[in-house]
């Protein structure tokens, strides 16, 4: 399914994806956050998992509404899914009006300059396409001041449009006690109060997961259907995502003798080290290797975990396993990076990312197996 597929036999690596796990994280939030609606965001080839499998499982599961980030990845969800509602959150580009109207997709608007853009469409046209509009309330990356909502408030007959949503984003709802999530929702509700009549959304996975007070009649979560921690204070739902990197290659030690690049792992003992067939240009970050002055990410070998040594290289990296029994591992094995306990946080947490950068930075050299 992916543009390169690549066949088990060639492949260093095996990324499997569990879309009935998406679908049951999906149900579940929907549940949680019911009765406001939920709605999946699908961006970055929805989140690195893969965007046709994706949304047609999270269409299957009950999905409705859709975010993507550009135009191109929304116009690839209406070829799957026509009858969605699928927003593009990072506003209308100017001259691509018209793409939208062919594919009834919805822009969020988020500046004067966007809204005048769309509203000069639908007049030129004789249309009254529908809009989104993104009041910025703290985050200070996408959106209209509060001050410009309110003329556009104020101004709602001139529009020519309807507008179907009311946005704002949350900068801190991973962290619960942080007060900028209690301002954004004080200015949030003064504003939808201003669009009565439209619908309002202002959570992400973490304000999902959170206070119902954030939920208005829309969220949008990511990360937490694809199995990621958006915060914290909560476990994380099924995972949807295992990788598992084939053993290339066996090797013994000496004591005193170092492993990869800049010699950064030292051997203390003699030792077994088994060699996988992947790397940083797969996706798997060059932080979650070790040295010797600092421990790196683990993999499952034989049912034993086993550390990570030495620096990741570009298509390879090197995991201590003196500790399973010889017989238990050879060349051609597999050895599991995520799955079987092994979780997004963990990977993410000595990587010194997130979630969202290990699943979106999944490379393209595996074979994918979606089940
Ligand atoms: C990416 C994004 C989301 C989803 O965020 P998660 O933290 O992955 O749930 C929601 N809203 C906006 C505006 C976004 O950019």
């Amino acid at each position: 399914m992916s543009a390169r597929d690549i066949p088990l036999s060639e492949a260093g690596g095996i990324l499997t994806v569990d879309l009935s796990a998406l679908a049951a994280n999906y149900g579940e939030l929907a549940r949680r956050v019911a009765p406001a609606a939920c709605a999946a965001v699908v961006k970055g080839d929805a989140y690195g998992i893969g965007l046709e499998p994706a949304a047609q499982a999270l269409w299957q599961a009950g999905a409705r509404s859709f975010f993507v980030a550009l135009l191109a990845e929304a116009r690839e969800v209406r070829d799957l899914l026509p009858e969605a509602e699928i927003f593009v959150l990072n506003g209308l580009f100017p001259g691509t009006e018209a793409a939208y109207a062919a594919k009834a997709l919805r822009p969020v608007l988020g500046s004067p300059e966007q809204v005048a853009s769309w509203s000069a469409f639908c007049a030129r046209t004789g249309t009254a396409l529908p809009a989104a509009l993104h009041v910025d309330t703290g985050m200070n990356r996408l959106g209209l001041t509060p001050a410009e909502a309110v003329n556009i408030a104020e101004g709602r007959e001139e529009l020519g449009f309807p507008l179907v949503l009311l946005m704002s984003h949350l900068a801190c709802a991973d962290e619960p006690e942080h007060p900028l999530t209690a301002r954004q929702l004080e200015d949030f509700r003064a504003i939808a109060a201003l669009f009565p009549d439209v619908r309002a959304s202002l959570a992400n996975s973490a304000g999902a997961l959170g206070d119902p007070a954030l939920h208005f009649d829309l969220v949008r979560p990511g990360i937490a259907v694809y199995g990621g921690r958006p915060r914290r204070d909560v476990a994380p739902l099924r995972p949807v995502v295992r990788l598992d990197l084939r053993v290339v290659q066996l090797r013994h030690v000496h004591e005193g003798e170092t492993v990869g690049y800049g010699g950064a792992h030292t051997a203390l003992r003699p030792s077994r080290v088994a060699i996988l067939s992947a790397g940083y240009a797969d996706g798997i970050p060059r932080l979650a290797g070790a040295s010797d002055l600092r421990p790196g990410a683990e993999a499952i070998v034989a049912g034993h975990r086993c550390p990570l040594i030495g620096r990741i290289s570009m298509d390879l990296l090197a995991v201590d396993v003196t500790e399973v029994a010889q017989e238990r591992v050879a060349i051609g094995d597999f050895a599991t990076l995520l799955g079987d306990g092994l979780g997004l946080d963990g990977l993410a947490r000595h990587s010194h990312t997130i979630d969202y950068e290990i699943l979106t930075s999944l490379g393209r050299r595996y074979h994918r197996r979606w089940v």
